[in-house]
């Protein structure tokens, strides 16, 4: 630790998901990890798909080296996420080692080019205005078509979009392109 109360070492990488801690799912905690019993600093807040209980309980580093998963038989995200065009690979190294993030209603996992793209952050029309503003092109056909929501009521809806309650948007950033892709999801 250093003065700030920070942990000294940077978290392991994850392809998928390149900054858990803007994203919400990772945050600083001071308790012991489940699967390695060290406190670490860190712990995984999404969401967890076990028998046992282990919310906020498991550190980064058991999620990315694949001992939560092994050990526990848990994962993070749900297998009927992904777009047709993801790989067994690329599913299994999201579910079994990757933080996922908490939703509404069931995840998606939107692909780019031919492979899962990688989850940035929920957003709501603030993050979006500050940090994705060609996405506010993007997200009304979304949900003009998608959703089914058209004329004041999608202008409405998009305005209403904020990180922490419903709607939210998810945004991905493309591994290969400049792509965002990005879905909706409310309560
Ligand atoms: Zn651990
Ligand atoms: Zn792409």
């Amino acid at each position: 630790m250093n003065r700030r109360g920070t942990p000294d070492h940077a978290l392991p990488s994850f392809r998928y998901h390149p900054d858990p801690i803007a994203s919400g799912s990772v945050v600083p905690s001071r308790d012991e990890c489940a699967v390695c019993g060290e406190a670490r600093g860190f712990v995984y807040a999404g969401p967890v798909y076990a028998e046992d209980d282990l919310d906020d309980a498991i550190c980064p580093w058991c999620i990315a080296d694949g001992s939560a998963h092994r050990e526990h038989d848990v994962t993070f995200v749900d297998s009927e996420a992904f777009d047709e065009d993801a790989s067994r690979d690329a599913m299994a190294e999201i579910v079994e080692r990757t933080p996922g993030f908490a939703t509404f209603q069931s995840e998606r996992w939107p692909s780019c080019c031919g492979e899962p793209a990688a989850f940035l952050e929920p957003a709501g029309i603030t993050e979006i205005r500050a940090r994705y503003r060609y996405l506010e092109g993007q997200l009304m056909p979304y949900i003009v078509h998608e959703m089914g929501v058209s004329g004041g009521a999608a202008t409405r809806l998009l305005e209403s979009l904020k990180r922490d309650a419903s709607p939210t948007a998810f945004v991905f950033k493309c591994l290969h392109c400049d792509g965002y892709p990005a879905w909706i999801d409310r309560t």
